[in-house]
This record gives structure tokens, sequence and C-alpha cells, in this order.
């Protein structure tokens, strides 16, 4: 039996911030990932935007820890040289019915304390970008993109050299709790059993079935995972803007968008399909739709123009028809179980949000003691 100081299950973009953040502290995590890279899954399936904050409820912590995320994001970004772009966004509602769903996102961004949005006319729109159709609309100055494998490398890099390990191609089957500890057992008949005072499970798509593992963990302490499937396509060609362009969100996603890569090629999704199995295949036939949504917004979209990109998947603890849940990261305090951290339903903005979730978890490790 090895002993641990923390292990990390999952080496995505939030086990990764975890991990450098609780390295940081003077803890010595293991980030243990199935995949063979870091961030196979879906941190490496996402539309790489700095959200700015606008969309989420006032007091939950998917608008805290966006904003804050955000600011930490763009810091690190540039103290690292990780690539990125503040490019902003416009969102924008294509008919007078719409004008009045920009009021709920401004009021809601003010609460987050995002107050730099700016409303804009038809003429504005125009003259910003001028193959947007639309009747009116808000920009975001502070959303932009950025190169989430760099920033994954960045977040390992600097993790490794204060302490972390990072530990590819392995899988924790089962977690269970010891005397105050977890034991944690690795797949594979050769693979060492772990034994650490602090576990946090960061497995995104996975941390429902791990959690399900241990057998002191109540079930009501596991929110129900739902499979929200978004595909993306590319665009063949240059796109005629400079700005990320939104439409109003729709439910279980934020509409059919138009993102910039660091190269400026520009891909449009996701969509929302709830699944019950975990696919990625981008099904050619759904281009149909995404002409049709994109083309409210760029009316001038050329037939042919779009192909199958890739999918990712929300891992979501919201129900089809459900209001958004919030992030859900329990501790011991809430669900009981001594040394163990879950986070669920770490979907959109987990991205922008990773810095702000690593600095949260480490302080509610602080708190153990
Ligand atoms: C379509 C889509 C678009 C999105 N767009 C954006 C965006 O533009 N901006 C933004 O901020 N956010 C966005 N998000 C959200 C963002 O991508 C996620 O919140 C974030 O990537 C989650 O990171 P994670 O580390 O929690 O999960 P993951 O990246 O899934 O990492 C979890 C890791 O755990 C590993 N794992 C699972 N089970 C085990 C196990 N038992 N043992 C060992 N390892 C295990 C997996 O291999 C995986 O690498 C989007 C999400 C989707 C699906």
């Amino acid at each position: 039996m090895y002993e641990a100081d923390s292990i990390v299950v999952g080496g995505g973009v939030v086990g990764l911030a975890i991990a450098r953040a609780l390295a940081l502290a003077g803890r010595e995590p293991i980030v243990v990932d199935s995949e063979k890279g870091i961030g196979m899954v879906t941190s490496s399936r996402n539309s790489e935007v700095i959200h700015a904050g606008l969309y989420y409820p006032e007091g939950s912590l998917k608008a805290a820890l966006c904003v804050r995320g955000k600011a930490l994001l763009y810091e690190f970004c540039a103290a690292r040289g990780v690539p990125h772009r503040r490019c902003g966004k416009i969102l924008v509602a294509t008919s007078a019915d719409q004008i009045g769903g920009l009021d709920p996102i401004v009021a809601a961004a003010a609460k987050a304390g995002v107050d730099d949005l700016r409303p804009l006319d038809r003429a504005d729109l125009h003259r910003i970008e001028p193959a947007l159709a639309g009747v009116a609309g808000l920009f975001s100055p502070s959303t932009g993109i950025v190169d989430s494998h760099a920033l994954m490398l960045a977040l390992q890099g600097e993790a490794e050299a204060n302490g972390a390990q990072v530990v590819l191609a392995s899988t924790v089957d089962a977690i269970e709790a010891g005397d105050g500890d977890v034991l944690v057992t690795l797949a594979g008949d050769e693979a060492p059993s772990l034994r650490t005072p602090l576990l946090i499970n960061a497995a995104g798509l996975g941390a429902q079935a791990l959690a399900r593992t241990m057998g002191a963990l109540a079930p009501d302490h596991i929110p129900a995972l739902h499979y929200a499937k978004g595909v993306y396509f590319a665009l063949s060609g240059r796109a005629p803007f400079s700005h990320l362009v939104y439409p109003l969100p729709e439910p279980g996603g934020l509409g059919v968008h138009l993102t910039l890569d660091m190269a400026g090629a520009a891909r449009f999704g996701p969509d929302v399909e709830w699944i019950d199995t975990i696919d990625y295949d981008v099904d050619p036939a759904r281009a149909d739709r995404f002409y049709g949504a994109i083309r409210r917004y760029w009316p001038d979209l050329p037939d042919g123009a779009l192909a199958p990109a890739y999918a990712g998947i929300r891992p979501k603890i919201s129900a089809p028809g459900e209001p958004a849940a919030d992030f859900c990261i329990s501790r011991p305090r809430d669900h009981g179980v001594a040394g163990l951290i879950n986070l669920f339903g770490i979907e959109s903005p987990g991205l922008t949000s990773s810095l702000a979730i690593g600095e949260h978890v480490a302080a509610m490790v602080r708190q153990l003691g």
C-alpha cells in the first residue's frame, strides 16, 4: 500500500488546475488519468472561449467562479505565454421579439460584476460586423479565446515544478473510505493500491461512476448525470467576422455560435442533443440545422461551406427541461466522508473557471486542516 499526500482523479483542465493550486499550497498531489495524455476528454472538446460571465444566476458558483476565473486566466496566460486573445463577443438578437431577451442577460451580468457590456443597435452591428444580420445586440469586450492545450500544458508544468506528479494511462477503479482517509484501487492486476488523506474526484463525465464505487458515500450526494452532446462544424474559407458571434441562449446551451481559434479559423456549434451513451460521432446530416441557425445571423453563409468537425459532451446534472444546475463541489462537511471532495456537473464555463475552481478547492482543503 502506497501513501500519497493527495490524489486528484482526472487530468483535464479542472484536475490540473486543482493540482497546481494544491502544489502551490505546499501539497504533493498525484494526478491520475485514464487517457494517454492530459485533457483528452471534455477539455479538448469545447469552444475554447473565455466566458465573460453573462448568463449565470446571482450567487451561483458558476457566476462567481467564471468571473474570478476569467481574470485569473487572462493574467495566467499573459504571464506564461499561453496563446489567447481578448477578441470580444457580439450577442445578437435577430428579430424584434428577441430584443427583450437581452435585458435579463445584462441584469445577470451586472449582478455577477460584469459591467462592461455595451448595447448595440442595428447600425452599430453593421458597423462592427458588416456581414451580421441583427436588429440589436450586446458587445462583451472581456470575452476571449484561449489555446486550451497550451493552457493545460502550462498548468501541468507549474504543478509538476511545485511537487505534483501526473500519472497517465491509469484508471481509478474504485475508492473506499478508510480510517479517516481514502483507499484507492487502480485498474490492472499489477497496479498498486494507494491510501491518501485527500482525494479530489475531478473525473468529469466519470465523476459519478467513480463516486458510486464508494459504499460509504450516500447515493443522494451523487447527482444524476445527463449527457448533452454538442457537435461543431468547421467553416471552409475565412469567416467575415473578427469577433465571436452568439445568438441568444437556448435550453441546454448557448446556441449555435461562431468561435474563432487562435489561427483565425472559424467553427460553429455546439448544438444540444440529449443522449444516453457516450459517442463523439458528428452526423453530417446535422449540418442542415446548422445552416438554418447560422443564416439567422449570417444570411450569406455559402452552401457547402460547413464540414463536420468534432463533438463534446456536457456532463449535466440537470435533466432536459429542468433549469440549468450549478457546479456541484462537495466536501466532507456536506457528504460526511473524510478526505473526499467531489466535483460534479463541471460543464461550461468550466474551462474559463478552471483556475478559480483550483483556488476554491485549495481553500476547502485548507479548511479541512
Ligand atoms: C461542447 C462543449 C463546449 C464547451 N465550451 C466551453 C467554453 O467555450 N468555455 C468554457 O469555459 N467551458 C466550455 N465547456 C466546458 C469545459 O470544456 C469543461 O467544463 C471542462 O473541460 C471540464 O474539465 P474537467 O477537467 O472537469 O473534465 P475533463 O476534461 O473531462 O477531464 C476529466 C478527466 O478525468 C479522467 N477520468 C475519468 N474517470 C477516470 C477514472 N476513473 N480514473 C482516471 N481518470 C479518469 C478522464 O480521462 C478525463 O481526462 C464546454 C463543454 C462542452 C462539452
